[in-house]
Parts: C-alpha cells; structure tokens; sequence
C-alpha cells in the first residue's frame, strides 16, 4: 500500500466538465475517444478509464499493449486502441482483446499471418496514414498495397483509419495543417471504395478539436484536453483544473545569514531565515531545473520559492515570511497557472509536466 504523504489529487468532477465542453464543440453523432496512454497524463488510468468509462466515451487510447490489459484486467470493457503497438505484443494485444493500430507494412503483414494462425475472424484493427508528422503510419502512397491486403481476406476488420496532425496548436501552421486535411480526406474516401465499407475516421487531438473543426470527422482524440489544457486562451476559460499535487512539510530549520542550504551550496542565505523541507525530488519528477528559485509552491495561498538545488527525494523551499510548521500542507499545484509556469521554466510543456509524477506518489480521486 502507498501510504506516501504526497498526493495526486484527480478531480472527477472536472474530467466531467471539460469532457463536456469538448462535446460540446462536436456534433452529437461524433464519437469520444479518450487518451489514457501514459498513465492517464500521469493522474492514474484506472481511475480515469472507469470514470470515462461512466461517462460514456466510446474509445480509450493507450500508446502500448501493458497500458491496455492493465485496463483489460480492471474490468474496462470499452474498446481499446493500442496506438504503438510491437511485434513480440501482437499475440497478447488480441488475447486481451485490444485493437491494434497497424502503421506499418511490417505490422500489417505480421498481424494478419497471426489472425490466421489464430482463426480470429473480423478482428477490429486500425490503419494509420502518415500525412506529414513522419512518426508512424503508412505512407499515403501505400494506399493501393494496403487496401490489395485487406482485400482478399475476413480475418481483419478495418475499424478505423486515422492520422495525426503535426501542429494542430499552430496557426502558422495552417496551411500545413490543410495540407494533411486534404490528403487524409483522399485516402479516406479511396479506401472507403475499393474496399466498399466506412472504417471509423479521426485525425483530431485537444487542440485540433478546437482549431480544426473540420478534422472532427467521426470520432476525436481527446486527451489533454480532459485535463484543463489547450492552446487557445479564450477556451481554457471553459475548462478546469484536474490535478493537484501536495505534500507536507517534513522538517523546518532556522538558517543563519552566511549558511548555505543543499547539496554543494547551492543557496546561500542572506539574512536570517526559515526553511521547510518537503518529501518530493527529482526522483518523483520535480525537475531538478526548477531548484533555485524557478518556481514556487503554496502554503496556505502563499507562495513559497524552491531553493537550492532539487534532490533526489526532497526540496528545500524558503518560509521566512510564511507562518507554518512541520506536518502543514503544502501544494506543489493545483491551477493551470501553476502547471503551465513550471512548465514555463523549466523549458518544458504542460503534457511533460503532467506526466511526470513517479509511482512513489499516492493517487487519490477528488
Ligand atoms: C497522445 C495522442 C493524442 C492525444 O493528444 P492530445 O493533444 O493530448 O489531445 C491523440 N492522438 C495520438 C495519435 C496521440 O499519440
């Protein structure tokens, strides 16, 4: 049992919200698909699947095969696309009843020789064109050769095809962005008559949805966005906040004018003052470019700096002016605002700073 005192709070209500506000965005026929790779964006994926699970989304997404049976073995019965998955996972992703996404002719091939083996009949795989990010996906060329497989067969059924936009945040990417439009509107609807049915389309992540209505097709993928993230400011204003982070204070000291705080001096005091040690490090994901003095943290609303050099499982943060003692909370973040400047200095975006948060940190629902 993970009895640690600092807490990742998942505040449900707010998932609920901002998944509401992205239905909002969409036509009512248009499906959900919620991305819970990576943990769930760090918060936790069980908790997040079984609570979008309630809420009626009608796809998960997982980057790779584990993430979909540790889903699978909790009770989620929700499809599940396996957006990475590997060859040697193959076999296991349609044991658990995955979806694979099949980006490949390596994938493709390998796929329908097991599905074979297996005698599976119609199994719900994906294809992924590639229209510009060049990370996964069949090339658009390859149109021909895939639709030539998946002809002659009925041991896969083609649920979806898919792509991803490179910059879907960018305006001045947009003629790029049209560009991908178009040429996955091409491959769409030339597979959809050489192969005489409709897969599933979608190319939309959070902020596709948002700038690129027209990439709505029939189901988006939305991830960051259930979390209170997107790239438009006028927007952000309709979401909430989901995660806080908070610890405790573990132990104070007073620090003279002239002594130094942390591993090789990193801080030296200036004055007489108090500081407070918290039980998180670099090892937790508290970025050890955040020590001195790049960002703060909260004890009651006041704001606190971090000071000295971040450890491996502690930071040091100056209480000089803040009435507090050993055992107080303290909030790491629990805003937009709080992500987004840590994101901010340490160079780093809101997705990094979400996902970072090591397994020693407990999960709670809020
Ligand atoms: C992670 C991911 C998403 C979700 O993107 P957000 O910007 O978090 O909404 C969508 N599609 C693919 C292929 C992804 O890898």
């Amino acid at each position: 049992m993970n009895n640690s005192p600092t807490v990742l709070e998942i505040n449900l209500s707010s998932i609920e919200h901002n998944l509401n506000f992205f239905r909002s965005e969409l036509n009512p026929e248009t499906k959900v698909l919620a991305v819970v790779k990576a943990s769930g964006y760090g918060s936790d994926p069980i908790l997040m699947a079984k609570a979008l699970e309630k809420l009626q989304v009608d796809y998960f997404a997982v980057a790779y095969a584990d993430e979909g049976i540790a889903l699978r073995n909790s009770g989620i019965t929700t499809p599940i696309l396996v957006l990475h998955p590997q060859l040697q996972n193959l076999e296991i992703i349609s044991q658990n009843n995955l979806e694979p996404n099949l980006y490949s002719k390596r994938m493709l091939n390998e796929f329908l020789k097991l599905a074979n083996i297996l005698g599976l009949k119609n199994y719900p795989v994906h294809i992924k064109f590639n229209t510009g990010l060049n990370r996964l996906g069949f090339d658009t060329s390859d149109i021909d050769y895939v639709c030539e497989k998946l002809k002659e067969q009925n041991v896969v059924h083609v649920k979806s095809i898919f792509s991803h936009l490179v910059a879907s945040e960018d305006e001045e990417e947009k003629e790029f962005s049209l560009g991908q439009i178009e040429k996955f509107k091409s491959i769409c609807s030339t597979f959809s008559s050489r192969m005489g049915y409709n897969p599933i389309r979608h190319m939309s992540n959070t902020s596709g949805i948002l700038n690129y209505p027209e990439t709505h097709f029939d189901m988006v993928r939305l991830g960051l966005g259930l979390y209170g993230f997107t790239n438009l400011t006028e927007k952000n204003s309709n979401l909430k906040n989901v995660l806080t982070l908070k610890t405790v204070i573990s132990q104070i000291h007073d620090i003279k004018k002239g002594e130094s705080v942390g591993y090789n001096r990193g801080f030296h005091a200036e004055r007489n003052m108090k500081t407070a040690t918290l039980p998180l490090g670099h090892a937790d994901g508290f970025f050890r470019s955040l020590g001195n003095g790049k960002t703060y943290v909260s004890i009651n609303n006041k704001k606190s700096p971090v000071i000295g050099n971040v450890c491996m499982d502690m930071i040091m943060i100056d209480v000089t002016d803040i009435p507090c003692k050993e055992g107080d909370e303290v909030i790491i973040f629990n805003s937009r605002e709080d992500i987004l400047q840590m994101a901010d200095h340490s160079d780093s975006i809101s997705y990094e700073i979400l996902t970072a948060w090591g397994n020693r940190i407990k999960r709670v629902l809020k």
